[in-house]
């Protein structure tokens, strides 16, 4: 797959089909919100150069369930597929570590204050179990995992980006970062794929609450069948001919769907514009 702002023409092809999708699952708790964002880092820009890459890092798992995980994702390259992706795509005023490990919860997070992203073997393991009750397994089931573990390292993308460009945003970060990752996934089309697993993610981990008051309003992400549908409405909103089909009244329905290309058109002009200036040339 590739990143590429659209103001640029010429195409970036590192990568191959074996990346992406985004999610969150339990979500990612990233650490950078209202954390370290004062007036040091409205220098951080104008002053740094910007000759910051990300930096992958595989940790040794100790359980065999994370070893599975550890195992596929090193053997797909997706820390360094995703790191290349990122290092082709934007300039960065500092390093950005993106570990794979063990967290003892099945999460994904970005830190601020060491500008960290970590990525954890649990929630792979979490993500298999979830996609094997649905009845997937094989290749089929390796590959939504990949994929889904690259729309989780997009979306933590977008908070690293926040953070370290110090991007003035509206709205809640945590939709923000979907909406990063959707941007960026749906920049080639042989990339919606892994949107369409995000949502496929979200929307079995949906399915396990069982009443209203299973449902985390008070979290700040959106909740887990909200983020399934957004996921769906930015794919289809980028191309409502050939994604007329995920129009159900399942997820997706007609009244939402209406909104959809506005709703995509919004996020590819406020992230073309907030990236801008860190554009590789
Ligand atoms: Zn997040």
């Amino acid at each position: 797959m590739n990143i590429m702002h659209r103001n640029d023409l010429k195409k970036i092809t590192i990568l191959s089909l074996s990346m992406f999708a985004i999610l969150g699952l339990a979500g990612c708790n990233d650490s950078s919100d209202s954390k370290s964002k004062n007036v040091k880092s409205e220098q951080k820009v104008e002053t740094a150069p910007l000759n910051g890459k990300f930096i992958p890092i595989y940790e040794v798992a100790r359980t065999n369930e994370n070893r599975v995980e550890e195992n596929l994702w090193r053997s797909r390259k997706l820390l360094e597929d995703y790191t290349a992706e990122m290092n082709s795509f934007v300039n960065i005023p500092v390093d950005i570590k993106v570990v794979a490990k063990e967290c003892k919860e099945a999460n994904a997070f970005y830190d601020s204050e060491t500008q960290t992203i970590e990525l954890c073997y649990e929630l792979g393991a979490e993500e298999r179990k979830m996609f094997t009750e649905a009845g997937d397994s094989g290749d089929i089931l390796d590959t939504e995992l990949y994929q889904s573990a690259v729309g989780t390292l997009f979306h933590e993308a977008g908070h690293a980006l926040i953070d370290v460009l110090d991007l003035k945003i509206t709205g809640r970060e945590e939709d923000v970062a979907d909406q990063l990752a959707a941007y960026i996934l749906t920049y080639n089309d042989e990339d919606k794929d892994y949107l369409l697993t995000v949502s496929d993610t979200y929307s079995l981990a949906a399915k396990r609450a069982k009443t209203l008051d299973d449902l985390p309003f008070y979290d700040s992400h959106s909740l887990d069948a909200q983020r399934a549908v957004n996921f769906l409405c930015y794919v289809y909103g980028s191309d409502t001919k050939n994604f007329q089909y995920l129009i159900s009244d399942d997820l997706l329905n007609k009244e939402r769907s209406e909104e959809c290309e506005h709703e995509y058109n919004q996020i590819v002009e406020a992230w073309d514009f907030l990236l801008a200036p860190y554009f590789k040339k």
